[in-house]
């Protein structure tokens, strides 16, 4: 599946240069809405403006002009920027739209146009110094429009204050000077007309460039700066992704969650409508879907998928990633009006491969055409191969419980057959040794009793593996821990062993370290029964003449602490960490005891975990043992 980086990069410039024209144009559109507000404000100051200057020139310096023209210019002005006022409060209340903007924007440019051209021509036309005025509407125009637009504005400003000059020198407008402002008219001398309007309108033209360019510039350092920013959203978003599957590889091993957990990630991840895996079945040829985000059941079931015919996903399965940037035209497509129907335009294909070949598909949908580039399918591949291993673990730990579970269902079926000619085969020695069936000689009496101490360590076997085997199994009901009292148990498990013990000439002990006659765990008489049984009897099975075993109990935080210590012969270090696992037997217990099974301590560590408690073992080699019994008080919250 390599895909190289710097393929990758192409890819992205690609993408990269639809998304700066993008971004260019949101930050156009961004920059109207901004302009109409500031526009409104600028034009309240223009309004009072033209008021203010009238009213000087007309009390303090006393020029001849039309005033009730400048003074209606004026209030004109300062009217109908109340309408936009109110337009634009309520336009941003209901968040109107950009083509609102637009419209609200060029109405307010063509009244301004209208006003300064009336201004021009009521204060003297070429003669007049608000000529210069326009120039401020050029350079707004250059701010906020494109440079195009910019251009024609100037270029209709020119051709105002041209035609405006023109009408008056020819005398189709009659020319309305501020009388006492210039010394002699001048609206009809060519070269002074020629002049001013040369300079206006070369000024007009240069700073329309200016401005424009300087502001081009800007809006394109600006539209990188967002689209660095959003790569940069996108790569942590999809790191996060990443991160949130490698979470997902260790956090489970449920097969389906892993799948589920993994195409809602990836889609929100890639932005895309949905993801899916398929899986091969188990002839290893179709695909059946196992997880899906974002489609419908009726595109799910759409048909069955074919890896060897179905020429989308046998590519995908030889082990590449494959983009198809058009879905319902694509020829690799097995269903594609069912694609067109459920709105889906692009997809992206990777393989899942596990150790011993190609598994399953990782596959997202986008409703846009041409969605996915180089950096997508590198990110695919990434998820897909973390998805494999995922996928990979569940299987396994999947086999593993489906081969647990058949091995207890075996070892109970053997053992059930195994017990009735075991114990009939064992009353039927019983009855010989004991003489029912005639007299023995010595040899024949020595012979049987080895007979049945072989027959007794069966026995105990096939108890322990059927014990074992039903173990695994869920408990039954009447098997569910129950406040049980403890001491009496002790006290009946060490009355068994008080004539093994002293015939292997050892001290047993007790220590009540709770004070108290009676103490209630969670858990079952039988099962307390067995625990106590099986830690006592291996510590005087592995305790040599002249030792000591103490059981202790103490009552501790919410629990009780019952401690069986020995001072046998101990467990090597190496042998501790197997100590629970089934048929497991240190070296050194081999050697001083041949009968064993290996399964007592796993069989109570089992019983021990469903009364919600726990075991641990201290020893050293050579001095003794300790195995630590921890069982939940009753009364208190069971874990
Ligand atoms: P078994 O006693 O039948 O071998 P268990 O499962 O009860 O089976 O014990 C497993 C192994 O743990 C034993 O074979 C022995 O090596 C070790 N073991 C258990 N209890 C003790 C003990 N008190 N002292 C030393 N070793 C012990």
């Amino acid at each position: 599946m390599g895909i190289s980086h710097l393929n990758g990069d192409r890819a992205y410039r690609t993408v990269s240069n639809s998304t700066r024209a993008g971004n260019t144009r949101n930050l156009i559109n961004a920059e109207l809405v901004v302009s109409v507000s500031w526009l409104i404000k600028l034009r309240w100051i223009a309004g009072a403006g033209v008021l203010i200057v009238t009213v000087v020139i007309e009390n303090i310096f006393h020029l001849g002009a039309p005033y009730t023209m400048l003074y209606g210019i004026g209030v004109s002005i300062l009217l109908y920027n109340l309408y936009f006022y109110v337009s634009e409060q309520k336009a941003s209340k209901s968040n109107r739209s950009e083509i609102y903007y637009q419209r609200l924007t060029i109405w307010q440019t063509v009244l301004d146009w209208i006003a300064m051209t009336l201004l021009f021509h009521y204060s003297g036309g070429i003669e007049s110094p608000a000529i210069w005025y326009f120039i401020f509407h050029i350079i707004i125009s250059a701010i906020f429009f494109p440079l195009n637009i910019a251009f024609t504005i100037s270029i209709l400003a020119i051709l105002l204050v041209s035609g405006t000059t023109f009408l008056e020198y020819v005398g189709i407008l009659t020319h309305q000077p501020l009388s006492g402002f210039l010394p002699q008219p001048l609206y009809q001398q060519p070269l002074y007309i020629l002049g001013v309007l040369g300079f206006y309108s070369s000024t007009a033209v240069i700073v329309t460039f200016l401005v424009g360019s300087i502001q081009n510039h800007l809006r394109q350092r600006e539209s990188e700066i967002i689209e660095l920013t959003e790569n940069l959203q996108r790569t942590t978003k999809r790191l996060q992704a990443l991160n949130e599957c490698a979470k997902i590889v260790g956090s489970t091993l449920e097969l389906k969650q892993v799948l589920e957990r993994m195409v809602e990630t990836t889609a929100k991840a890639m932005e895309a409508r949905a993801c899916s895996i398929r899986m091969l079945d188990k002839s290893g040829r179709y695909l059946e879907p196992v997880a899906v985000y974002g489609l419908s059941q009726t595109y799910i079931n759409k048909g069955p998928v074919d890896g060897l015919t179905n020429l989308l996903a046998r590519e995908t399965l030889s082990g590449k990633v494959v983009n198809i940037p058009n879905a319902p035209e694509s020829p690799l497509l097995q269903y594609p009006e069912e694609a067109r129907a459920e709105g889906i335009k692009s997809m992206l294909s990777a393989p899942l491969l596990g150790k011993n070949g190609p598994m399953g598909i990782l596959r997202v949908y986008a409703v846009e055409p041409n969605r996915f580039n180089q950096e997508d399918e590198e990110f695919i591949s990434a998820i897909a191969a973390q998805g494999s291993i995922a996928i990979e673990n569940a299987l396994a730990y999947q086999g593993i419980q489906e081969l647990d579970k058949m091995k207890s269902q075996f070892i109970q079926m053997v053992t059930h057959e195994l017990r009735s000619p075991v114990s009939v085969t064992r009353s039927l020695l019983r009855t010989i040794t004991a003489g029912y069936a005639g007299d023995l000689n010595e040899q024949q009496r020595d012979i049987l009793d080895r007979a049945v101490r072989r027959i007794e360590f069966l026995q105990k076997l096939v108890d322990d593996l059927l014990d074992l085997a039903t173990g695994k199994a869920q408990p039954k009901l009447d098997e569910r821990p129950v406040p049980t009292e403890l001491i009496a148990v002790i006290r009946r498990v060490i009355a068994r062993y008080q004539i093994p013990v002293k015939e292997k000439g050892i001290t047993l002990e007790f220590l009540n370290k709770c004070q108290c006659e009676e103490i209630r765990v969670y858990a079952t008489i039988e099962g307390l029964d067995r625990i106590l049984n099986n830690l006592l009897s291996n510590a005087v099975k592995y305790t040599l003449k002249d030792g000591k075993v103490t059981i202790s109990l103490e009552r501790m935080d919410g629990e009780v602490h019952l401690a069986v210590q020995d001072t046998g012969i101990g467990i090597p270090e190496e042998s501790l960490p197997k100590l629970f696992q089934e048929f497991y037997r240190a070296p050194n217990a081999k050697e001083i005891e041949n009968e064993g099974t290996g399964l007592g301590l796993s069989i109570i560590k089992d019983i021990i975990n469903r009364f919600g408690g726990r075991i641990t073992v201290e020893s050293k080699l050579g001095k003794g043992s300790t195995f630590n019994v921890f069982l939940p008080l009753e009364g208190v919250e069971k874990p």
